[in-house]
């Protein structure tokens, strides 16, 4: 019987009387063998799957309470509403509505002894819910490879026993409710009951189609000249005709044959798979964050069964944020994780609070998601993670691996580059080496799939992709269903145990992923490896879409580091009468993280999402907006009641960065307020020029100084173009607003080439080629036009600031308003725009062109720059069309440059001598309404003398998006103001910035972030007005690293010294204060390397 050990047939080979197989027919036929829509299916192997089945209603009776206005209720509240009879065939709607079925079943007599499924499909989402409120298990519906459609009764039946439990129906399918894949969501889509039946699996039919399965998978996958491939096929050929429908005795024998060729082993030097179990939940996308808390209870549910059934089933699932959800909303299922957890099946990985964007959010963002991801993964599971987890996140900057390991973790994994469109990534284990030099181990799986099915193909092309086979010859697999959630099926798991040491496959086990990464750490004793980011060749459009949600996520982003700032300054000055609201702060960073999800922030979600993401970001705009107020009237000792009304006023202006600034403010027109140098074109506010407003501090300003500056001008020449100018610069605007003129007075340089210009809008064609909302192309490139026409008219003309209004008909349907600003002591222009945008697939860019030539711009990072080309050299270069900026991106030579800023884009685009900055995008799928309507934003260049690595750029970068706060305050209380406000600043290192100040986790110290800006050492020193007892340098989980400094028992105040001689006591004292303010003058000395974040602990 066996072709592969006939040489023992004491005969000798027997002569076949049939032809000689046909590889083609042969396959064809086999493929039929356990094809659904295949020829013969009703006596293939599929219909032989169930011995018995009935869909009955004398045994199957079913209740259901649709619930109104789409709204999502808990089980204790579902089960008290009235329901009413239904059955198999009724329609369930419409979109997003959900519907709790109350399921009463008796077992057939003649199921006893038997093992009984309870099978459900009505092409959407359920799960089962036991009688007392438990989720057992999740239920997929439609017949793709995702569907989950059988729950197991009981293993052994008695007949005739009554089941009861309760199904919550959602209507939506695994990927929402629209139509195609990212198709906008259809509202009024109706779900059909098809399959609703009681059925006893016939066991060995299973077993066969498992064991087949990998038969033919490896005679379609292995290399048709292969023997391995050769003997596939001739076995499952010899299976077919070994079959008989309806007769069960031919399986034992099918099996035996199948047996007889799985059972051929490996050699030792063969391949090794890691078999990850995974389920990845978008935690929004074509559907909203309410439904993903379901996804995660359905899928969860039904990994909490596979492991009850399979002890050596292994699961990992990513994201705190869900498993908070999980643990909120549903009580039982989240003891029953907790108890799979601590059995090792169920194994929280990833390390951060929801699989984010790495682009968009600003550094500190990122480390409050490693802060609260950890965090949550310790106290509820004892543990830290120590596998970073993105496998879908578009593109990685290069500060996470050192982000990574400042948060407990150096071993990363993702596959997403594998969707490169333009350059195929060369690597797949390897060090991932960061902008500051930090290592991270990266694997990439080479199967391109985090979702994959355990099929014999995979496992080839694991080995085949596997680009660093030299060095490691090992793979992870991550497998199960996503994206929508499910995770992995019995199927798979079945599979995968008869693919653990087959010949012809990689050798596959069930592993974990620390496990995987420690055997490559162990094992390998060489790596390749890749500096700076990981730039994603697709989605280059998610810079830009949905403009709103990018605009408030940088605003609120400031609006924290204000507000933590401020109430950590409350806290030190009166520690026993301010609550430093931690538990608020927590909710904020919260929300803002959760935006920061892979598939919101980048605009690629349903519209339904960014309501939701509206919200949240409204409640963090306006409650922390309250609390900045509030803190500032306590810092600055103000008490409204005891002003009396009449009284004279000022203005305090507080400055919240790291450096003392000298700006043109806008100042509101109060009655009190003494008479403004200049009043705005608009005549409701004023101007007026605040110098040297202190590091994180505040300065009264009585508006009666008289400080010297040279007036900002404004004239029409004699071609009617307009020219501004101040005491460092010259620019001119011809009479439609584009810049033709940018001339430095104190440089005598002209900084735009005869027939170049600048603040020229142009209007790409910007039709992707699949994801819509996601992908700008680079032929997008070749298909623009620029806006001429527009108006230009003078608003405002000095002396503090001169204002110019540039109209313009961007299209049949759009305009664009902006005001385009220079004050007198700035280099910067201003424009704030407005724009009324309605486009289908149009995105508008600003562009301008430099008399500066660079072979890369600086485009601003999370801590940090990156370079990137200005010309299209290789397949690399060209690629990198549209690419990821903060708040800068910075073209400079030797001797000069200029940055383009924004306060709230993130799109960028260069090439030879012209910077672009992204500013809106229209496109139509999966949200038909993204960004129609109307966008503000504002953007400025900044020309400056020296490169970019000598230039103050970042700290303009800050100064553009982190406006000076002005509050009228009595004229009486500007001389203490600051009494008490503690100061922080640093000295020596204008490269580092100092950037987040906020109360320590779990103490009463305070965390101070800084880092290194530009790319280089750096000496700095901390000082403060407070005497600083100790410091420590801790990693942004807040565990101490090492001491930098302590002061000294010789400068501790004690008075206990001596009790007797108080002479000398009094001496002694006056020496020791002396030091002490020595100390506290001199500050505390920092090292820090290029590009280094260094978060400090502060006690005082
Ligand atoms: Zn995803």
């Amino acid at each position: 019987m066996n072709p592969m050990h006939s040489h023992g047939h004491p005969q000798g080979p027997a002569a076949i009387a049939t032809p000689k197989l046909i590889r083609s027919i042969t396959m064809d036929r086999c493929s039929n063998f356990t094809s659904g829509g295949a020829n013969g299916n009703d006596v293939n192997l599929l219909s032989q799957l169930y011995k018995a089945r009935t869909n009955s209603e004398e045994y199957i009776s079913l209740l259901v309470h649709s619930v109104p206005d789409l709204k999502r209720i808990p089980f204790q509240e579902a089960i008290q509403q009235e329901f009413r009879p239904t059955r198999l065939g009724e329609w369930f709607g419409p979109s997003w509505s959900t519907h709790w079925f109350h399921v009463q079943l008796r077992i057939p007599n003649e199921f006893a002894g038997e093992e009984v499924h309870f099978i459900w499909n009505a092409d959407n989402e359920a799960i089962l819910w036991s009688m007392d409120g438990a989720p057992l298990q999740g239920l997929t519906g439609g017949a793709g490879s995702d569907a989950r459609h059988d729950y197991l009764l009981t293993s052994r039946a008695q007949g005739g026993e009554v089941t009861q439990f309760y199904i919550e129906m959602a209507c939506n399918g695994m990927f929402g409710a629209g139509n195609g894949l990212i198709g906008p969501p259809d509202p009024n889509r109706f779900f059909n009951l098809n399959e609703l039946d009681l059925a006893v699996p016939n066991k060995l039919a299973w077993d066969l189609l498992y064991d087949y399965q990998i038969i033919l998978g490896m005679a379609k996958d292995l290399h048709a000249e292969s023997t391995r491939a050769a003997q596939a096929l001739y076995t499952a050929n010899k299976i077919i005709n070994a079959f008989r429908p309806g007769d069960d005795s031919t399986l034992p024998l099918c099996l035996a044959i199948a047996a007889d060729f799985l059972k051929a082993k490996n050699g030792d030097a063969q391949h090794e798979i890691h078999a990850l179990g995974h389920c990845h939940i978008d935690t929004a996308w074509l559907w909203p964050f309410e439904e993903t808390i379901r996804k995660a209870a359905r899928s969860w549910s039904s990994q909490i069964g596979l492991m009850d059934r399979y002890p050596d089933y292994k699961f990992i699932c990513s994201q705190a944020q869900q498993y908070e959800w999980v643990r909120d909303n549903y009580p039982a299922l989240w003891d029953r994780i907790r108890e799979k957890n601590a059995m090792g099946q169920f194994l929280p990985t990833g390390g951060t609070w929801i699989e984010m964007d790495t682009n968009m959010p600003n550094g500190e963002s990122l480390c409050r998601q490693f802060l609260l991801g950890q965090r949550f993964f310790e106290e509820h599971f004892g543990k830290r993670c120590k596998v970073f987890w993105l496998p879908d996140s578009f593109g990685y900057t290069s500060q996470l691996p050192q982000l990574m390991r400042l948060a407990g973790m150096k071993y990363f994994f993702t596959q997403k580059l594998s969707w490169n469109n333009v350059n195929k990534f060369p690597l797949t284990t390897f060090w991932w080496i960061g902008l500051d030099g930090s290592k991270a181990l990266i694997h990439m799986a080479p199967s391109e799939t985090y979702n994959a099915q355990c099929t014999p193909e995979e496992l080839i092309r694991t080995v085949k992709n596997h680009r660093d086979k030299e060095y490691s010859n090992t793979s992870l697999l991550v497998y199960g269903n996503g994206d929508g959630g499910g995770g992995p099926l019995s199927s798979m798991i079945e599979r995968l145990k008869r693919m653990r040491d087959v010949d012809g496959l990689p050798r596959v086990e069930m592993s974990t992923p620390t496990d995987f990464y420690e055997k490559i750490e162990r094992e390998s004793p060489e790596l390749t490896t890749w500096k700076g980011e990981l730039y994603f060749e697709l989605h280059r459009g998610i810079y830009t879409t949905h403009a709103l949600c990018k605009k408030l996520n940088r605003s609120c982003e400031f609006l924290l580091r204000d507000v933590e700032m401020l109430a950590t300054f409350a806290h030190i000055m009166d520690p026993a009468q301010f609550t430093y609201p931690k538990a608020e702060f927590d909710v904020f960073w919260k929300m803002i993280c959760l935006i920061q999800f892979h598939d919101v922030i980048s605009g690629s979600s349903i519209e339904m999402v960014y309501e939701d993401c509206l919200q949240m970001y409204a409640k963090v705009d306006s409650m922390g907006k309250q609390m900045r107020e509030d803190l500032l009237e306590r810092l600055m000792g103000l008490d409204p009641a005891a002003t009396p009304p009449t009284s004279k006023k000022a203005l305090s202006i507080f400055n919240t960065l790291a450096w003392s600034r000298t700006e043109v403010i806008e100042v509101p027109l109060d009655e009190d307020l003494p008479t403004m140098k200049q009043y705005s074109a608009f005549g409701r506010t004023g101007y007026t020029l605040v110098s040297n407003v202190p590091p994180l501090s505040v300065q009264g300003c009585s508006l009666e100084e008289d400080l010297k500056y040279e007036p900002v001008k404004v004239v029409t020449d004699q071609k009617n173009n307009i020219v501004m100018e101040n005491q460092y610069i010259q620019v001119t605007f011809d009479k439609s607003g584009h810049l033709i003129g940018l001339h430095d007075k104190e440089e005598r340089r002209e900084l735009i080439k005869p027939d170049e210009r600048g603040n020229v809008f142009r209007m790409y064609e910007d039709i992707p080629l699949f994801w819509d909302a996601w992908d700008v192309e680079i032929y997008h490139l070749e298909k623009g036009r620029v806006v001429e026409e527009g108006s230009v008219q003078i608003l405002e003309q000095g002396p503090l600031r001169a204002a110019l209004l540039v109209e313009k008909r961007i299209s049949a349907t759009s305009r664009l308003r902006q005001i385009v600003i220079m004050t007198a002591v700035s280099r910067r222009i201003d424009f704030e725009t407005e724009v009324d945008w309605n486009e289908n697939r149009q995105f508008l860019k600003v562009e301008f062109a430099w008399d500066i030539m660079a072979d890369t711009v600086n485009y601003e990072t999370q801590y940090g720059v990156v370079k990137r080309p200005t010309h299209y050299n290789t397949s690399w270069d060209s690629a990198k069309f549209e690419v990821v900026a903060h708040k800068f991106a910075d073209l400079s030579e030797y001797g000069y440059g200029v940055a383009l800023l924004n306060d709230c884009k993130y799109g960028y685009a260069a090439h030879d001598n012209i910077v672009r900055l992204s500013l809106i995008r229209s496109p139509k799928a999966p949200d038909s309404n993204c960004d129609i309507g109307h966008h503000v934003f504002k953007y400025a260049i900044y020309p400056h003398r020296g490169h970019f690595l000598q230039s103050d750029v970042v700290r303009e970068g800050f100064n553009f998006n982190v406006p000076l706060l002005t509050r009228v305050v009595p004229r009486a209380k500007l001389d203490s103001l600051s009494t008490g406000i503690p100061r922080f600043h640093i000295e020596d290192a204008p490269n580092v910035v100092l950037d987040t100040i906020k109360k320590a986790e779990d103490s009463n110290q305070i965390i101070i972030r800084l880092y290194e800006a530009y790319g280089g050492h750096a000496k700095a020193r901390l000082v403060s007005s407070l005497h600083i007892k100790a410091v420590h340098r801790c990693n942004i989980l807040e565990d101490d690293i090492e001491l930098v400094s302590s002061s000294s028992k010789s400068t501790q105040l004690d008075r206990t010294f001596s009790t007797n001689l108080r002479v000398l006591d009094d001496d002694v004292v006056e020496l020791q204060q002396q030091a002490q303010q020595r100390q506290q003058a001199q500050g505390v000395q920092l090292s820090l390397t290029p590009f280094q974040i260094l978060t400090l602990k502060v006690a005082f």
